[in-house]
């Protein structure tokens, strides 16, 4: 059966909030607490688990999701080896609270082989730089320096990529994004390519408590109703923003895949719903982020309502200081331009 149909008709299950199940016959059944298992954290992880091809877990946020990974599957001392111009929330997570238990970290060029390292971390469609790296190459290089692989998939969706059918040992999401999709649910995944990961992951999980409640697990189950849509009618405005953005003279460059990345071209259909455009410095970008009307200026991706902010205000120089991140929601394009235009024609 198609995977949009699937989505869509998959039946919702109860909200069930209990933290307690009674014991069956005088034995804990598989739900009797919820800090192991959940009704409802169970049926989402077999769903993610088909659309990732891998045995998926589900944790409070995408970053909770990265410290399980890492505290879970390294031991300390490890390098980790960050895609440059990805999350910076990662890298800052991985630097400076799991950095005080050793953690090293080093940053490199993921369009190119990734450097010597115990786990290496690409992220597709890089966020705010959108870079894409040469998966199967960069995998197999890694592999072959004896390396495990995670790929941040949080821009994508298991609908545009797989990374585990790549090769990838882990897959993780903010579903925060556009697995849930709506703005009003905090949550992250990991998927893994061996069953003993995830069982080790789990483990993990229900000792350390790193836990995703039933309420934003239902959530994102409704918003997984529509993610086919979703992805399809986001990356199709999305590439059509690029290219008007692309001819606009107050805009110094355009990233989007989708604008002739042929290294992407090989992997996706399809881009997603992220882009980042330079306006000239961080003045006139401040200016365009209160002249929009329409445009949400807010934090955060992958929502049905499109947000736009300038990303020097949290990364610093790690970005350019004109630079634009544009989260393309379900808004019709027209609207989207209009905004976009009337805001870079008042810049100046
Ligand atoms: N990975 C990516 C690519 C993200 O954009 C984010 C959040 O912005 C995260 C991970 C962290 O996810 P969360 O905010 O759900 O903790």
């Amino acid at each position: 059966m198609d995977r949009a149909t699937q989505l869509a008709r998959g039946q919702l299950p109860a909200l069930e909030r209990a933290t307690v199940h009674p014991f069956e016959e005088g034995t804990p059944g598989p739900v009797y607490y919820q800090r192991i298992a959940h009704p409802v954290g169970l049926k989402a992880e077999r769903l993610l688990g088909e659309l990732e091809g891998g045995d998926a877990l589900l944790f409070p946020s995408g970053a909770g999701a990265t410290t399980a990974l890492i505290l879970a599957m390294l031991e300390p001392g490890a390098t980790v080896a960050v895609a440059d111009g990805g999350y910076w929330g990662t890298v800052a997570l991985l630097r400076g609270e799991l950095g005080r238990w050793g953690l090293e970290v080093v940053t490199f060029d993921q369009t190119g082989s990734p450097p010597n390292a115990d786990l290496v971390w690409l992220e597709p469609c890089s966020n705010p730089m959108l870079t894409f790296p040469d998966l199967d190459a960069a995998i197999a290089d890694a592999h072959a320096a004896g390396a495990r692989v995670v790929v941040d998939n949080t821009v994508l969706s298991p609908l545009l990529l797989r990374p585990l059918e790549h090769g990838a040992d882990f897959v993780l999401h903010s579903a925060t994004k556009i697995l849930a999709g709506h703005h009003d649910a905090l949550l992250g995944v990991v998927g893994c390519a061996r069953p003993e990961d995830a069982a080790r992951l789990a483990a993990f999980r229900t000792s350390s408590g790193i836990v995703a409640a039933p309420d934003p697990v239902w959530l994102m189950l409704r918003g997984l109703k529509t993610l086919a849509l979703r992805v399809e009618r986001q990356s199709a405005t999305a590439l059509d923003l690029a290219g008007r953005l692309a001819a606009h003279p107050a805009v110094e460059c355009v990233r989007y895949p989708g604008l002739g990345d042929a290294v992407a071209r090989r992997y996706v259909q399809a881009f997603g719903p992220l882009l980042s455009f330079d306006v000239a410095g961080a003045e006139r970008a401040a200016h365009v982020e209160r002249a929009l009307r329409l445009i949400e200026n807010a934090t955060s991706l992958g929502g049905v309502a499109s947000t736009l902010e300038a990303r020097a205000r949290w990364e610093g120089d790690r970005v350019p200081p004109g630079l634009l991140r544009l989260s393309v929601g379900l808004e019709d394009v027209e609207d989207l331009w209009a905004d976009l235009a009337q805001a870079l024609e008042t810049t100046g």
